[in-house]
């Protein structure tokens, strides 16, 4: 039996996607950090389309295999299983730094783990960078801003983050990991790019990471309680993840070292998320209000005038556009996994 499977994997040759040819001159081999999670993956979809050679490191904590799957066997693909709290010694011309747990039950889960990956692993890819003179970008956050008291946030506000709160891990973390991309650019001339992405979504997403937007799109599928932590008043701005691609490839590629806001500025209150998944999913979830969580910044919204002057970025996808795609995605995931129960 177990012949007959090796001989059908041998025969059924892999179908990938297309590939741009690039000419030896214009292929760059590209690490992307964290490239089996939901962020990553889809950057190097776009990556490897574009014909670069890439190399994913992954200790898949938060991501799978099956995010990237489509490429294994790929001749200009690498998968290293490896954690960057160690040091890792390869060869490449830049670097998409972005592992790191995000979703907050994620990164509070092992918090001391959360501030390695942060700080020791940032420093392993910055050293890295370094040898082999590879500009580096870093994925940070929104979070970076804290509980913000200006709205809404550009590039120059330093910040009202709680240090010894329990989303410190992160942020502080992320905090620090800026500090040391600068370090690393004054001392050692390092390239080096910094973007601050705020709340992203789309398929791929954790469906279990206790995010906003996987957890009314569940429940709201489920025909369960839509649960608003605290009244629902605070606010966050959404953006659809190919717009953060798109981001992230023309800040890697600009000439602009500082750090560039990447998120949409279209902002809702928590409450007005409920209602707007509840009406595209449809169903008859009732929302609910649970306790409020330590912490929680109560408005977050991106200013994006840097992006718009230094990259010419700005989002494209509408939120309700973007909602359907991730809405169909996870109707497709809980099929999926009702199949497997199944069998
Ligand atoms: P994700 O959890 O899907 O991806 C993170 C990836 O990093 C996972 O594949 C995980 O296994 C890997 N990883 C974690 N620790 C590692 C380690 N020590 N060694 C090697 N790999 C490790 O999260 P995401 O949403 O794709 O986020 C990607 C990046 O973008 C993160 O750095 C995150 O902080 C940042 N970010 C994301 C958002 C968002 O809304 N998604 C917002 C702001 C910032
Ligand atoms: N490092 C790495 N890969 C490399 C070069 C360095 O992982 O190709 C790690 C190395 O383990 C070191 C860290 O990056 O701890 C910082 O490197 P740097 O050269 O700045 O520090 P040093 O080696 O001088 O302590
Ligand atoms: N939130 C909520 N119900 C949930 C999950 C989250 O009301 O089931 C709220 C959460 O309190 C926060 C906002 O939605 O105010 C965004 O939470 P998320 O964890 O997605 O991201 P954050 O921006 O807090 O990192």
């Amino acid at each position: 039996k177990m012949e007959n499977k090796i001989k059908t994997l041998e025969q059924g040759k892999k179908i990938y996607p297309e590939v741009k040819f690039l000419t030896y001159r214009d292929r760059k081999r590209i690490l992307v950090t964290g490239g089996a999670g939901f962020v990553g993956s889809h950057l190097v979809d776009r990556l490897m389309m574009q014909g670069h050679e890439v190399t994913v490191v992954d200790n898949f904590f938060t991501g799978r295999k099956r995010n990237v799957e489509h490429w294994v066997g790929h001749e200009n693909f690498e998968l290293l299983h490896h954690d960057i709290v160690n040091p890792l010694y390869i060869e490449v011309d830049q670097i998409y730094h972005l592992a790191s747990p995000a979703s907050p039950p994620n990164y509070m889960y092992n918090p001391i783990k959360t501030l390695k990956t942060n700080t020791l692993g940032t420093i392993n890819m910055l050293g890295l960078a370094k040898r082999v003179r590879a500009r580096l970008l870093l994925a940070s956050t929104s979070e970076v801003y804290g509980d913000p008291e200006i709205h809404p946030q550009n590039e120059d506000y330093w910040g009202h983050v709680n240090p010894i709160g329990p989303r410190a891990c992160y942020d502080e973390g992320k905090r620090v990991a800026e500090t040391m991309c600068y370090a690393y650019e004054k001392q050692e001339n390092v390239e080096v790019r910094v973007a601050r992405i705020f709340n992203t979504f789309g398929p791929r997403m954790h469906m279990n990471d206790g995010r906003v937007v996987s957890n009314f799109i569940l429940q709201a599928l489920q025909n369960e309680s839509i649960t608003v932590y605290g009244e629902g008043e605070q606010t966050r701005s959404f953006q659809y993840v190919s717009d953060l691609v798109d981001g992230l490839l023309a800040l890697m590629n600009s000439n602009y070292s500082m750090p560039v806001n990447l998120g949409n500025p279209d902002e809702h209150s928590i409450m007005e998320f409920a209602r707007i998944i509840r009406s595209l999913v449809g169903g008859a979830s009732e929302i609910v209000k649970n306790p409020a969580k330590e912490d929680d910044p109560r408005r977050r919204k991106p200013d994006i005038s840097r992006a718009q002057k230094y990259l010419n970025w700005s989002p494209q996808v509408p939120l309700l556009i973007g909602l359907n795609k991730t809405i169909d995605y996870f109707l497709n995931e809980l099929r999926r996994s009702r199949h497997s129960e199944r069998n």
